[in-house]
């Protein structure tokens, strides 16, 4: 009988010891099991990162189905970022649960739905009047976005970035830069989407001026200022590398958005809710974005989105022509309006802070003495570094899988990202104690030695 099978085995949440401890190989012979399942059963176009099959989540740690409790680094990709299983939102799904599952919000009203709407209104930058519509993916709030922006200005054209994520569906494909895994064989795409140079420091050379320039001379030349409904940015780039623009670039951008009557449209799906060290990482660069998506972390793992931003704006479109009948579900609000608690109240900001200087700190000491760590970036708890060929720069995918491999044999859970595959960004939840990091980037330090 596995430990697993004994009732005295704690569940997830904060009762989940946090503490790194392998007793199989990874995967172990129960998480093999679930592999061959999932190759029997599911479509092969869902991928996965780690080969395990999990049975609980606490904190900073995922146990896998053979006991294995693994360090997670990846908090499901900036999602837990209160720590998985939460007790404040499992309380609060629980109670909501028990009163109603779903009524649509376009049907019959609920309370849940219009106070997340003003938290978001309250919290996110800008001291505007502002509005939102809830969604139930980052994809889906997006294309909203888009919407919204093309209701608002009359105008079709939608600019996007080099490197850019904005999603796997059909408009967001479209926004979304990378060809493989995100388009391939995917198309036609939707029409009216160009895209513009992003800055990227460490591979262009450009202060945030220049590289602002150039950017909106393509847009100038190619698209047409008239023509420009919105340009959408992500503050810092997730799925493209966590590029972080120079110093400059956002309020440039800002600026001749504002003055062309141009909608700027922030993607904050990864960067928000206090994972940069602010609670939207627009504030970490001064800007005021029109309209804002957010998804990921803001209701501690349940499915929800939203567009946030100024209210003339979002009341563009005529009564009915925003909504969805998941949207604002009353469990995921539940839970949104208790992490969002989490993240004020445990002020989770600086806790993002902290992580990034032990992140930061540990990753150039390690760089030091090995020059295949080309560049180390990010805000926060949103970190990451560019492995290199020291001999020529070129981008190294290759030792980039090596290493999260090793690493996750080590009972380490780290996230590639990147237009060439060469970034190993660290999302680790916000509230990882510090033993738990150390010993996580005690491994990475370890493995890079044999990589
Ligand atoms: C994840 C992500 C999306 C898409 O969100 P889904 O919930 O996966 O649809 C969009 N934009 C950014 C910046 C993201 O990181």
């Amino acid at each position: 009988m596995s430990q697993l099978d004994s009732p005295t085995v704690p569940l997830g949440g904060p009762t989940l010891p946090q503490e790194r401890r392998l007793v199989t190989p990874i995967p172990g012979p129960r998480s093999q099991e679930l592999m061959a399942r999932k190759a029997a059963a599911v479509s092969a176009g869902v991928g996965h990162t780690a080969p395990l099959s999990i049975v609980a989540a606490g904190g900073g740690i995922l146990l896998d189905a053979d006991g294995n409790s693994i360090v997670d680094l990846g908090s499901g990709i900036a999602v837990t970022s209160v720590g998985n299983a939460h007790p404040a939102v499992v309380a609060a799904v629980q109670e909501q649960v028990a009163q109603f599952t779903h009524t649509c919000f376009m049907v019959a009203p609920y309370e849940p739905y219009v106070a997340v709407a003003e938290a978001l209104n309250r919290i996110t930058p800008g001291e505007h009047d502002k509005k939102t519509a809830l969604f139930n993916s980052g994809a889906e709030a997006v294309e909203n976005a888009v919407k919204i922006a093309r209701k608002h200005t009359g105008r079709q054209a939608v600019v996007a970035f080099d490197h850019g994520y904005h999603g796997r569906t059909n408009l967001t494909m479209a926004l979304t830069a990378k060809h493989m895994p995100y388009k391939a064989g995917f198309g036609p795409f939707a029409p009216e989407i160009y895209r513009a140079p992003m800055s990227y420091p460490y591979r262009d050379g450009l202060d945030g001026a220049a590289a602002a320039k150039r950017a909106i001379g393509v847009i100038e030349k190619h698209v047409g200022v008239t023509d420009v409904a919105a340009i959408i940015i992500e503050p810092i780039q997730g799925e493209g590398g966590f590029i972080v623009p120079a110093d400059g670039f956002l309020p440039a951008l800002q600026e001749w958005a504002n003055a062309n009557g141009v909608v700027l449209i922030a993607d904050e799906i990864q960067t928000g809710f206090a994972r940069t060290g602010a609670m939207f990482a627009s504030d970490l660069f001064g800007i005021v974005p029109d309209l804002i998506t957010t998804a990921k972390g803001i209701a501690g793992g349940l499915p929800l989105a939203a567009v946030t931003g100024r209210a003339e704006i979002m009341d563009a479109s005529h009564t009915g022509g925003l909504g969805g009948t998941y949207g604002g579900n009353p469990v995921a609000c539940a839970a949104a309006l208790a992490a969002i608690e989490v993240y004020e109240t445990e002020d989770l900001s600086a806790r993002a802070r902290h992580i990034g200087e032990v992140l930061e700190g540990r990753l150039r000491e390690i760089q030091a003495s090995d020059p295949r760590l080309g560049d180390i970036r990010g805000r926060g708890a949103m970190m990451a570094v560019e492995f290199i060929d020291p001999a020529t720069g070129d981008p190294d995918a290759a030792l980039t899988s090596r290493v999260v491999r090793a690493a996750l044999d080590e009972g380490v859970l780290m996230l590639t990202c990147g237009t060439y595959g060469n970034v190993i960004r660290f999302l680790p939840p916000l509230v990882i104690g510090d033993d738990l990091l150390d010993d996580a980037l005690d491994v990475l330090a370890h493995v890079l030695t044999s990589s």
